[in-house]
């Protein structure tokens, strides 16, 4: 290991103010070789109500980045129940067809088990990060590589301009980094919706909910599957809110001039009476929906001294709950290599050696989300929904997959290869 205190700190760029760019920024912050500075395009990062659950693969990834990261998640999260001792599970249930009633999944269960609002989130990371290493209204608009000086020479919407020896991009599932990597014209630089999701939304009041649905589903968290798609129910703020939906598959079908037709509950008449009636709740208010997309792979998450990160690189539907983890994997494993990187001419190890380890995993996962997504509309090419057996088995290994991942050993890996590159 090098000891040797640098003598000219390495200047690094991360664009994006994420829950990517704040987690990556919160733990380079602390490294003394490092000079890092975040670029957030909005001035500040608004409460749109997005509530997320973060995996265990999440909690791994924010723990191996500092303690304090993971603390700010729990200091920020809430219970979904009305205790910490209330268990809670995601039950995924057949509501059309033979099978209708069975439950096919029981996901992450656990006691206390908590959700975060993404602002909420966004303010805990915020506070770990000195004021002086973030600026706000800095939307990236163009990126130019030097060979002749080895920086990255960044332009911003404002007019004004950065220099840095390497960027890390965080700026989401739009990326500006991704369509100068990749360009734009590349078939993965845009997001897609080929199944053609339309996600409808509603958040009431639990006391609200108990009017219309069954008082069970404003408790525990079901996930309810049929061959238009899914509905769901998540419990937010202790208990008190309840956030629940309607996943349409094909919905582009039902488009009118160009905008998603409203939730029609008649076309649900042949799903089970706990479902027809989440149904008939959202579509009452649809003000909280939104559409859904995500990437086809990336070739490649770096090239020179930029590269792609989170949702940037890896953006994916939302059936699975992992994009967030996904961001905090690349972010942990990120972390680790910078660590190493004390002088500039390591950068483009460290950054292959990140593309080597997270692009794989990251990519499974992205097609795991869709897969996900399929079963729970039964229009998977296997046809699983027949065979409730088989259906369960695949959920367990999805979730190992997911949640039981070696994250220490990731992080371990990619150094290793960053090693081996610098051993020549
Ligand atoms: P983002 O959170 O999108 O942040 C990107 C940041 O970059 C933003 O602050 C943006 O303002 C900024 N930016 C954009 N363009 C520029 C620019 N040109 N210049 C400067 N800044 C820019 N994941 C889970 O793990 N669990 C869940 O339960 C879960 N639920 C979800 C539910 C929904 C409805 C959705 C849509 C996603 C969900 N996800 C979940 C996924 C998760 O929200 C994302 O994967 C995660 O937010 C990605 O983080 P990020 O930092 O990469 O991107």
């Amino acid at each position: 290991m090098d000891f040797t205190p640098p003598k000219i700190k390495i200047n690094i760029a991360i664009v994006g103010g994420g829950i990517c760019g704040l987690a990556l920024a919160a733990g380079l912050c602390k490294k003394p070789h490092l000079d890092v500075h975040v670029y957030e395009g909005v001035a500040e990062h608004k409460d749109v109500g997005a509530g997320l659950a973060l995996h265990m693969n999440a909690i791994k990834a924010m723990s191996l980045i500092g303690p304090e990261v993971r603390q700010a998640y729990f200091d920020k999260a809430m219970s979904m129940g009305e205790s910490e001792d209330q268990e809670m599970v995601t039950e995924v249930i057949l509501a059309q067809g033979p099978h209708t009633g069975e439950l096919v999944a029981e996901l992450g269960r656990a006691k206390g088990r908590k959700s975060v609002s993404r602002a909420d989130l966004l303010a805990g990371l915020l506070d770990l990060i000195p004021k002086d290493c973030i600026s706000f209204s800095k939307k990236l608009v163009g990126i130019r590589e030097d060979d002749s000086d080895k920086k990255v020479h960044l332009e911003f919407h404002d007019g004004s301009s950065a220099t840095a020896d390497c960027l890390l991009a965080a700026d989401g599932i739009h990326s500006t980094a991704r369509s100068y990597l990749l360009g734009s014209t590349h078939p993965a630089t845009e997001p897609k919706n080929h199944d053609k999701w339309q996600v409808y939304r509603t958040l009431v009041t639990t006391e609200e909910a108990k009017k219309h649905i069954n008082e069970k589903w404003t408790r525990t968290v079901p996930i309810l599957l049929g061959s238009r798609g899914h509905v769901n129910c998540i419990p937010l703020s202790k208990g008190t809110r309840l956030s629940a939906g309607v996943a349409v598959r094909g919905a582009g079908l039902l488009l009118v001039d160009g905008k998603p037709q409203p939730l029609d509950p008649a076309l649900y008449a042949d799903y089970s009476e706990d479902a027809r009636r989440i149904v008939n709740m959202v579509a009452r208010d649809t003000s909280a929906s939104w559409s859904v997309g995500d990437h086809d792979h990336a070739p490649y998450y770096t090239k020179g001294r930029v590269a792609i990160m989170g949702d940037a690189a890896h953006a994916s539907l939302p059936f699975a709950g992992n994009g967030a983890a996904q961001a905090l994997e690349d972010a942990a494993v990120l972390d680790h290599l910078f660590g190493r990187v004390k002088d500039a001419s390591k950068i483009e190890a460290a950054l292959r050696a990140y593309d080597e380890v997270r692009r794989p995993r990251s990519q499974a996962v992205g097609d795991l989300a869709r897969k996900f997504g399929r079963v729970y509309a039964y229009a998977e090419e296997d046809k699983l929904h027949e065979d409730p057996d088989r259906m369960k088995a695949f959920f367990a290994e999805a979730a190992a997959f997911t949640n039981n991942a070696d994250l220490k050993r990731q992080n371990d890996d990619a150094m290793e290869l960053l090693e081996r590159a610098i051993r020549g």
